[in-house]
């Protein structure tokens, strides 16, 4: 069985990349009976939000893809909360020191920015640390420019680091030379370097997967691995999720890079996670697109991941969506509207009269509903006032001539209807307008359209009538008239 874990930074709204990775790692966890955990990593103080972890929490737990370790939920390797385990990496940094792994640097902000800049402008082909510290007492240090009182632990990497890796989705990979990483921070945290390859060994990760862009790291990460002893887990890298003109998807250009985004525009968790599947995953020619988490993790293969940043196509997810809304007995639906709109405070506290309506209009609207925050809007005309149904301009426009005569036949046969019922309502209105007055199906119930509705397209007629009551519905129609 193998060990897998999603590793999040709480810096904000969760990232989409978050589901993604977790989807992938958790799949593995599944198919090889074995364990899913979530680690927070929060070692980056400058870049910490408190609501963040509490975010990262509900929206995976909204997707399904929970987990079996946590820092919520506990487990044999807790605490999984970095800032919580500053003790446990220290001895590891000491070994590291003591081995001639790592060494301390003493030098300033100022002077390394300095350095960079420097390093910029010339376009040297070496960038990085110059190594000014390595090998210097403090008080060699001190006498030099530059100079910080607090030392920083910087990796001592050797010229003849192994470049490359086996990765599980792309086979061999080969890094760019890394320069002296530094793994204990002045504030006394580790850097995300140590702390991960520290955890992952502690918490018993036989995989590691997670974003392309850490592949650069991967060599650095394997070099810890071996200087404290320890076995180097398996790495699987996953192409970053790309925009149409392949720039990534960021949070800071894209609103759908946010994962709550999902969330507020009403996208169905299982959506959404099939859309996250089909990235990383496609389907082979002539295999559906429509999979459910368990038949995605029963046929799941390293070997048919995509290695090509997908392209993110919301196109995609809204027919996804639709597929999955009418996929939902009406019942169903129906809770996943109530729940959105409780989410997204557009109903925080429906009236009862509302969840009525709303119940009974879902078999209405279901099939041509692509997000569920679109509801309010589809069903505004059966919860309004009958006096401030506000006839748009071009159903207006639409009206025939004899109108006021189709209302008229109308109004008098509904008012002595027997039951109120969708089937009774058409057959009455049909025998009034086609048969009696003789007018053409296709121009007889427009205008009761517009006057219930307001609009020239909505809901079907005759079940939206039988929702608003026969009083409602009459007020309507001698109101137009
Ligand atoms: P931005 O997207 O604007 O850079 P950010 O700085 O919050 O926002 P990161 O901290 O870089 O994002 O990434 C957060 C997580 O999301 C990481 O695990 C990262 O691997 C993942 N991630 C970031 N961008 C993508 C992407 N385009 N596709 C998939 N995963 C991504
Ligand atoms: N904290 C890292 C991130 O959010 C984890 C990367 C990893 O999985 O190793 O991207």
């Amino acid at each position: 069985p193998a060990r897998l874990r999603v590793a999040p930074s709480p810096t904000g709204d969760p990232h989409v990349g978050t589901a993604y990775m977790s989807l992938f790692n958790l799949a593995w966890a599944r198919k090889t009976g074995g364990q899913f955990v979530l680690r927070i990593e929060d070692t980056d103080r400058n870049r910490y939000v408190p609501e963040s972890e509490e975010q990262i929490f509900s929206t995976l737990r909204w997707l399904d893809l929970g987990w079996d370790e946590g820092p919520d939920v506990g487990g044999p390797y807790a605490p999984y909360r970095q800032s919580e385990r500053l003790d446990t990496y220290r001895p590891f940094v000491e070994q590291l020191l003591a081995d001639g792994h790592a060494y301390l640097c003493w030098c300033s902000g100022e002077r390394l920015a300095a350095l960079r800049a420097e390093q910029q402008a010339s376009k040297q082909a070496v960038t990085g640390y110059d190594r000014l510290c390595l090998g210097k007492t403090r008080e060699e240090r001190a006498a030099l420019p530059g100079f910080s009182e607090t030392p920083v632990v910087r990796m001592r990497i050797p010229d003849d680091v192994e470049l490359t890796f086996d990765d599980l989705v792309r086979g061999p990979v080969a890094a760019p030379h890394p320069d002296d990483q530094v793994i204990l921070k002045a504030d006394g945290f580790p850097t995300y370097h140590l702390a991960v390859v520290v955890d992952d060994h502690l918490m018993g990760i036989t995989h590691v997967v997670r974003g392309e862009e850490w592949i650069s790291s991967t060599p650095k990460h394997a070099l810890l691995y071996r200087w404290l002893g320890w076995d180097v887990p398996a790495f699987a890298h996953m192409p970053l999720l790309r925009n149409t003109d392949k720039s990534k998807i960021s949070k800071r250009k894209n609103p759908a890079a946010r994962l709550m985004w999902f969330r507020e525009q009403g996208y169905l968790p299982e959506a959404l996670v099939n859309f996250l599947q089909l990235l990383g995953y496609p389907p082979a020619d002539g295999e559906q697109e429509v999979s459910t988490f368990d038949e995605f993790v029963a046929g799941f293969d390293w070997s048919k991941v995509n290695t090509v940043g997908p392209v993110f196509d919301l196109d995609k997810l809204n027919w996804l969506n639709g597929h999955y809304i009418r996929a939902l007995s009406p019942e169903r639906l129906a809770d996943a509207i109530l729940e959105h709109l409780a989410f997204t405070g557009a109903w925080e506290r429906p009236s009862a009269e509302q969840v009525r309506v709303l119940r009974a209009a879902t078999p209405l609207i279901q099939e041509r509903l692509v997000l569920l925050s679109e509801v309010p809007d589809k069903i505004a005309f059966l919860l309004a006032a009958d006096d401030a149904i506000v006839v748009a301009d071009d159903a207006r426009a639409s009206l025939p001539e004899n109108a006021a005569e189709i209302l008229d036949a109308a109004a008098a046969a509904l008012e002595d209807l027997g039951e109120w019922e969708h089937a009774g309502i058409q057959a009455a209105l049909r025998a009034a307008l086609v048969d009696g007055l003789g007018v053409k199906p296709k121009f007889a119930f427009g205008p009761l359209r517009v006057a219930v509705t307001g609009a020239r397209v909505s809901p079907p007629l005759f079940e939206s009538m039988e929702i608003l009551g026969r009083d409602a519905t009459l007020t309507r129609l001698r109101a137009l008239r």
